[in-house]
């Protein structure tokens, strides 16, 4: 714990900590290292974790990176955090984060961006960007992001450490702050298969607070991991043929299928017909179920009410107004434009509908092949400030991580060296709902 801190106040100008818990940190290693001699520790005994600043821990403040949330503590720890503890990890700060988990270049918090570690002038990516250059750069030994369209699996790409995406319904939501319930799930973001492994044989499986949950069983992941056998794969053609994708991610794509063709995998380029529709109708069902999930903050419930609040109308539009930051207020008036009546049927319903045909298609895929290949993110960690001059060129660079969101199948995200410029590259497997055993085994022998 001592160490790690050391590295925090080393590398506070990367801001990827919204707070960091010291003298707690400390304390409880203590109590665990007792617990290491008596015996009796967890599974998790030692390991120094960090957590996104959406993930409700009792009787510490959490804010999503929004100043709407300024000084809210929770009354209530989320089932990840509970079960990280019953396991004896000790958890060293909150991180940055995208305020709301809304962005991909962790540009739209409150607190300011995160930067790279691998070059400060550049994102860490989004919206788990503090998550990510904690783990990157030393400051914990793994961290726990969430992902609703990539939101894991991308800042990981960028900073060259290991994400994982479970399935839709592994892992409880209890306690997570909502961006689109539809599809938000935790990850792990770790340096290695093998600790990914770990944290979601821990974090997963039932919990009465989370209706959404799976009943499947949930295996020893970390134990079970063994070499697999020859595999089917498919990539995707547009990666390699799309101008919108970096020249040296597509060699990293190309030198990969090369090296898995010759190590007898079979590989296999397929088009991917919805891949089009996956962006909008990614942005259109996210940013409704985002608009419904974030009236709660009212100025009246939680955290920030506006000094100049008069009557109720004033506490919300005051409130709201000065306490969301631009990112957000965009994606609440999408939402709810998509979700008024005279436009309801023209985009949400429609969307709901291209959801499901893009689930269908991609079930089809994994029904033929083992796993799904492509990029993590179009391009490496870009240059900071770009998000804020063109949304929509964010949006689009989410194009390759949307499509397990939409379906809800496992992905994750595993470094593949770096550019010429000396940046992480990352590269992104696929696999059917609940095969997350298949998915790691696969991936630490990729590595
Ligand atoms: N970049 C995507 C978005 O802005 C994903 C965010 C996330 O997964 N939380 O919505």
């Amino acid at each position: 714990v001592k160490g790690y801190l050391g590295e925090i106040k080393k590398n506070a100008q990367l801001n990827a900590f919204n707070e960091v818990f010291e003298s707690e940190a400390l304390q409880n290693a203590k109590l665990v290292d007792d617990r290491i001699k008596a015996g009796t520790a967890g599974k998790l005994a030692g390991m120094v974790i960090a957590i996104k600043d959406n993930i409700c821990y009792k009787g510490h403040e959490v804010t999503a990176s929004s100043k709407i949330l300024k000084g809210f503590n929770s009354i209530y720890s989320s089932t990840v955090v509970e079960r990280l503890l019953a396991e004896d990890a000790i958890i060293i700060g909150r991180c940055n984060c995208d305020e709301f988990a809304m962005g991909g270049a962790n540009e739209t918090s409150y607190y300011g961006p995160v930067k790279n570690y691998a070059d400060k002038t550049r994102v860490s990516g989004g919206s788990s960007g503090g998550s990510a250059v904690a783990v990157q750069a030393g400051m914990c030994h793994a961290a726990i992001g969430t992902d609703t369209g990539g939101s894991v699996r991308q800042p990981a790409s960028f900073c060259g450490v290991v994400g994982l995406k479970p399935t839709y319904g592994r892992i409880s939501r209890h306690g997570i702050i909502a961006y689109a319930s539809s599809f938000d799930q935790v990850g792990p973001i770790t340096n290695s298969v093998e600790d990914a492994a770990l944290l979601l044989e821990v974090m997963a499986g039932p919990d009465d607070y989370d209706s959404t949950l799976s009943r499947e069983p949930v295996p020893s992941f970390s134990i079970n991991i063994q070499k697999p056998g020859k595999k089917k794969i498919a990539y995707l053609q547009e990666a390699i043929s799309s101008p919108g994708v970096d020249g040296e991610v597509k060699d990293t794509l190309v030198k990969y299928i090369d090296k898995l063709r010759d190590e007898g995998h079979t590989v296999t380029p397929i088009a991917f017909e919805q891949l089009d529709y996956l962006v909008p109708t990614y942005y259109i069902l996210a940013t409704a179920e985002a608009s419904s999930n974030l009236a709660r903050f009212d100025g009246v419930h939680y955290g920030y009410r506006s000094p100049q609040a008069e009557d109720l109308q004033s506490t919300y539009k005051r409130s709201r107004s000065e306490g969301f930051g631009k990112e957000v207020k965009r994606r609440i008036m999408l939402g709810t434009f998509v979700l008024s009546a005279g436009y309801y049927d023209a985009y949400y319903a429609k969307a709901q509908k291209v959801r499901r045909l893009i689930r269908e298609k991609t079930i089809q895929i994994l029904n033929e092949y083992d796993f799904i290949l492509v990029p993590t993110a179009p391009e490496p960690a870009f240059k900071l400030g770009t998000e804020e001059k063109d949304p929509v060129v964010m949006y689009l660079s989410d194009i390759f991580t949307v499509q397990a969101s939409l379906t809800g199948v496992p992905a994750i995200s595993l470094p593949a060296g770096n550019n010429s410029q000396g940046l992480p590259l990352g590269l992104q497997l696929l696999t059917k709902h609940f095969h997350e055993q298949q998915l790691l085994d696969f991936a630490k022998y990729f590595l």
